[in-house]
Parts: C-alpha cells; structure tokens; sequence
C-alpha cells in the first residue's frame, strides 16, 4: 500500500474509535488488536489502559475499549504494551539463532556491535539479512573482529583500506563502526584506533560507536575525537576513566559531548562495564543512559543479561521510572540509527512492533558485572512480540 492510501486507513481507523460499537463491516478493518493492556508509549507520553489496533503491519488506532473483532486478539489485561524494543549494541548476529531467541524477548530491532571486522563482516550480514526484524551491524575497526588477545592490540589491524571496503561493499547494511578501547583490547593504541574509525565513518556520515572504561587513555582525550551521534557505550564503566570523579562530579568533557549530541549507552554485557555502585552515583549525579543495550551474546543470556526485559528491570531497581526506562529501550534508541526511524512508537502509521511484557512484582536478584547482588522488587518479563502486525512468540 502506497503513503497516500495508508494514510486514509488510519484517518478511518481513527474514526471508528469515537464510535461506541462498530458494526461487522468494520471489523475487517484490523488484522490484529492488542487488548486491555496498560500502553506506555513515551514517545506520545502516553500511560493508560488501551487497545492498539493493527493493520496491513501498522498501527491503525489506540483507543480506551475499541469494540471491534479483529482477525486476532492478543490479550493484555494486566500487562504492559511498549513499543517493540530497540537494542542498540547487541552480538545478535554472532549466532544463526540469535535475532530469533531477540525476537521472542520483544527486541524488534538491534545492531550487532561489532562482532567482526572487514575479514569476516559478510558472516554477521548474512546472519543480519535473515532475521526476521529490522537490523543492522556495526564493523569493528579491527579487521579480524573481536580477539581473545585484543581486536587492535597490533595496530595493523586497524586498518583503515579494508574497512572502508568493507562499507563500501555492504553500505546498506553496515551502520557504524565500533572501536573497543580498553586497555586488553587495544593497549596504548586507544586514541590512534578511535581516529581510525573516524576515518573509516566519515567519508559514509556513518557513527561511531565506542567501548569506554578501562582505557589507558583519559576519557576526555578520547572523547574530543567524537562527533554528533557517535555513541559512547558501557557509560557506566568503573574507574579507570569512569565519566565520574571521585568527587561524584560527572566529567565536564563527558557533559559537553552529551550537550553537542554525543550518545551515551549501558551496554550491560557481563565483564568489566556494571558496577552497582557507580551506577547509583552517576543516576544520583543526575545523569541518565540515552539508551539502554544488553551486550547480548550467547553467553550472557545464561548470567546477567539474560534477556533486555531484564536488564532494563535492574533500573527500575536503581530507581528510574517506568516511562524513563521504557524510553531508554524505545524511541530514544530508534533514534540513535537511521534503520529505526519511525520505529519505537505506538503512535498511529508506525511499523506495528510491539513488545507486551509483563511487570511482575516480587523479589529478583539481579548481579552486576562484579557479581554483586542486589533485590529488587519488581523484574520485567517479556510475554508477547508483535512484529510488523504479526504476533510471532509467546513466552513465560
Ligand atoms: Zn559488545
């Protein structure tokens, strides 16, 4: 369907919510209503009971008890309708089922975050082409990808030539570039990495994503090398070069990259980037992640990441709000890349991906990186996804 003709539907959509019962006739008009379930939308600042009605893989209208049979009803009663979650700094597609096992968490969307480098980028695209949600990767500057003895620790693999091949080749689907700057990744080679990877972005306006924390390198030096969405992931690091000081001031460096649009990432992963403490002072000190991503790998899915739902419930433990959190994982990570765009709303013509979960309250342990536990009294879990209008999981 056309723009012109979508956007009759959901002038027509919107009418029939204002009627009080609508005919059979009408009915055809939704494939799909999400129904009765608390939608919190903090793109349109919604919070309330509503129904989401779906069409032709759109949102077609949201309304407080739309009294239509649509061709299937996803029951919500008691649960939470959020916008499909977008996780900006996954390893999904390191695995042939990772965007699936993703999917079933209600992750409609996801980059890879540099799994491989220019050598074997064609590995993770064909894993990004397949899935099954909207995706891309993100090329490591280092050509042989991720290393156990560190991706740029030889400085030669951070080759420049290769990689801007490599976008070259595959610009549709290569969204950035990743530069992972702790000190057993790159050693000394920290700042002549990061201004490699901005060679390799800026001929393609391409972002930069970088791993902070750790770094031989002081934050501030690396972070004068960022432009505009560029992306700074792992923001809650401990020290070395936390963006806290010990007197829980949050760098001034690290507030004006933030003020010229620099974006700042959790990236939970499972080593070295979450530590309970830190993270208290740097919400504490008033500053709150943009966005919020797993890190998700294989292995994480089995300690501390285990799926985003979860780790989004760990700040809502730390004491950010349901909308704050909802946001980090929705419409502010769909604007971190173009691939998103239009994407991490419920609002009426937006892709239908839609994420039900469910806020169960009771007591969860949830570990940092340091295998520090903490009990919060509230955990997310995911039930449902719907993608592009198309129910397709179910779980726990
Ligand atoms: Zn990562």
């Amino acid at each position: 369907m056309n723009r012109r003709q979508f956007f009759r539907t959901a002038t027509g959509a919107a009418t029939f919510v204002r009627i009080p019962y609508v005919s059979a006739a009408g009915a055809a008009k939704y494939d799909l209503i999400v129904k009765g379930g608390r939608v919190i939308d903090p793109s349109r600042k919604l919070d309330a009971i509503r129904d989401v009605a779906i069409a032709h893989g759109r949102i077609a209208a949201i309304g407080a008890n739309i009294r239509v049979d649509a061709a299937e009803v996803v029951d919500a009663r008691g649960k939470l309708v959020v916008p499909g979650l977008i996780d900006i700094h996954t390893h999904a597609a390191r695995i042939k089922d990772g965007p699936a096992l993703c999917l079933a968490d209600g992750v409609t969307g996801w980059i890879d975050a540099g799994s491989q480098g220019a050598d074997r980028i064609g590995e993770t695209i064909a894993i990004a082409k397949a899935a099954p949600q909207p995706c891309r990767v993100l090329i490591n500057i280092g050509r042989a990808g991720i290393l156990p003895e560190g991706d740029t620790m030889d400085i030669n693999r951070a080759d420049v030539g290769a990689a801007r091949e490599a976008i070259a080749r595959n610009r549709e689907m290569i969204a950035g570039v990743k530069a992972r700057l702790s000190r057993e990744v790159v050693g000394p080679n920290d700042f002549e990495v990061l201004r490699r990877a901005q060679e390799v972005a800026s001929p393609f306006h391409l972002p930069v994503m970088i791993h902070m924390g750790q770094t031989v390198s002081p934050l501030p030096k690396l972070l004068a090398l960022l432009k505009p969405g560029d992306i700074v992931t792992h923001m809650f690091a401990p020290p070395p070069n936390s963006i806290i000081d010990d007197a829980g001031h949050i760098l001034p460096e690290v507030m004006a990259a933030r003020r010229r649009g620099v974006r700042f990432d959790l990236g939970n992963g499972r080593v070295g980037h979450l530590r309970w403490d830190m993270t208290e002072r740097i919400l504490q000190a008033g500053f709150l992640p943009d966005t919020f991503s797993t890190d998700w790998t294989p292995e994480g899915r089995a300690s501390q990441v285990i799926d985003f739902p979860n780790v989004m419930s760990k700040f809502l433990m730390l004491g950010m709000s349901i909308d704050q959190v909802i946001a980090c994982a929705t419409v502010n990570a769909s604007r971190a890349f173009a691939v998103f765009r239009n994407r991490g709303t419920l609002k009426v013509g937006a892709p239908a991906d839609i994420a039900v979960l469910e806020l169960r309250e009771g007591t969860f342990d949830f570990v940092d990186n340091y295998e520090n536990k903490r009990t919060g009294r509230q955990r997310l879990f995911p039930s449902a996804t719907v993608l592009a209008g198309k129910r397709i999981a179910t779980r726990a």
